[in-house]
């Protein structure tokens, strides 16, 4: 008997654009659904975002994760993304400036055997100069395949398929199971919006043998409240991102994203003339979606020291209202800071999958660990080593 290839994907962010993607070019029909009218409505709505993998010496998971995943997103962005306009594969400066609280391993450049080479090399002289650095004992390192992003494009692009239908305010209230038919049925409430009347809803339903979560942040919110689970320890971090125009901006800024404490990326394309962008900020346990000036000021604060020259030329536009925008958003990390992908539980919840907590860096991660839902979603082997495959799992019993 022919597969049922249906599937809701309940969160309209990048990882539920991923999901979508991922199973629609293998065959399926897949329905997004989301609170917001469009896409991009929450975390993935962050103006821009840095595609780079996480340096460590020892290769810990999250560094095999980033490195294989940067591969799928840029692969994805070179095929189906405007260069120079969507993404830019600019190359990654990624500062390790001294701690001395937490100080870092020194980096060995890598040998042709090494997993870092052609990844993260030390940053040569005229890197550090385009970024007004000097190069004395640096241990800043360069990531030749870096680059940025603009998220709203990917996901667009993402859910750009025949077979993905996107449902903008469709808010999934609650989900259980069919006993005629094992499919799950999920009670939506429909926004709508009344011209001069304000907002109203309806109800409607949805059905589908595959689900996957998406919801980011309110993941810990929907896992309670709608399916009656632990949280898994999910938890939100706000982050704001300051950002302007180049308008009143003379002194040269660096032509590639750096990272490292908070990020910076200039020169980027928009509407109105070329942007930069700063930070942001990383608020632990906070939801807030509220912008601030302290927020602002810390971003300040850290370009200061992440890139001296590219602060003061942005000193006079930073103490400006008109000049200086906010961007703020919610992420959802776990505590051993890795996805959390596959299924939820097998035997009480099955056909029920998720990909959340994709933390600071789903924009480099969601359509590598879409493969590994969509693997397992059709029972297939993950392409994972079994380490990373065991970290990322949903573990709801013992949360
Ligand atoms: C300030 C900031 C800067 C960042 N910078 C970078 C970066 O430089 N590089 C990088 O790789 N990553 C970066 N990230 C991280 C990246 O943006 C996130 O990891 C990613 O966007 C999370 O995507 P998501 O799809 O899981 O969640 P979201 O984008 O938050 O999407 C979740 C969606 O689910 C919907 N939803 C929730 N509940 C329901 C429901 N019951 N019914 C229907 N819909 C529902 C919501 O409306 C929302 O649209 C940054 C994040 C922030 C906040």
């Amino acid at each position: 008997m022919e597969a049922d290839k249906r599937c809701i994907v309940i969160g309209g962010g990048i990882a539920g654009a991923a999901c979508a993607r991922a199973l629609a070019d293998r065959g399926w029909h897949v329905k997004v659904l989301d609170t917001a009218p469009e896409p991009c409505a929450a975390a993935s709505g962050v103006p821009l975002g840095v595609v780079s993998c996480h340096a460590s010496p020892d290769d810990n998971l999250l560094s095999q994760l980033t490195r294989a995943g940067m591969q799928y997103t840029l692969a994805f962005a070179r095929k189906h993304l405007i260069e120079g306009q969507d993404w830019s594969p600019t190359g990654v400066l990624e500062r390790r400036l001294a701690d001395t609280d937490h100080p870092k391993k020194p980096w060995q450049e890598p040998t042709a055997e090494s997993v870092w080479f052609s990844h993260v090399q030390l940053a040569k002289a005229e890197q550090l100069s385009a970024a007004g650095l000097n190069s004395d004992n640096s241990q800043d390192l360069w990531q030749p395949q870096g680059a940025w992003i603009k998220p709203l494009a990917l996901v667009r692009a993402l859910l750009s398929h025949d077979n993905i239908q996107f449902l903008g305010l469709h808010e999934v209230e609650s989900m259980q199971k069919s006993p005629a038919t094992g499919e799950w049925q999920l009670r939506i409430k429909h926004h709508i919006s009344i011209p001069s009347m304000g907002s109203s809803h309806t109800y409607t339903s949805e059905t589908a043998p595959h689900i996957v979560l998406a919801t980011g942040a309110q993941t810990p919110d929907f896992l309670n409240q709608v399916l009656y689970e632990p949280h898994m320890g999910l938890h939100p971090i706000s982050g704001q991102v300051s950002w302007g125009l180049h308008t009143h901006v003379h002194e040269p800024l660096p032509p590639f994203a750096v990272n490292g404490h908070g990020s910076f990326v200039a020169h980027v394309p928009t509407a109105n003339g070329k942007a930069w962008y700063s930070g942001a900020t990383f608020e632990r346990n906070n939801a807030s979606t509220m912008h601030s000036v302290q927020a602002h000021a810390h971003n300040q604060q850290r370009l200061t020291q992440l890139l001296p020259q590219a602060a003061q030329a942005l000193h006079a536009q930073w103490s400006s209202n008109s000049e200086l925008h906010a961007w703020v958003g919610v992420r959802c990390a776990s505590v051993n800071r890795l996805p959390k992908v596959g299924p939820l539980d097998e035997k009480r919840l099955a056909g029920v999958h998720m990909l959340s907590a994709l933390g600071s860096r789903g924009l480099t991660t969601a359509l590598l660990c879409a493969e590994y839902v969509a693997d397992q979603i059709e029972g297939r082997p993950l392409t994972a080593s079994e380490a990373l495959s065991k970290a990322m799992q949903c573990d709801l019993e013992n949360a």
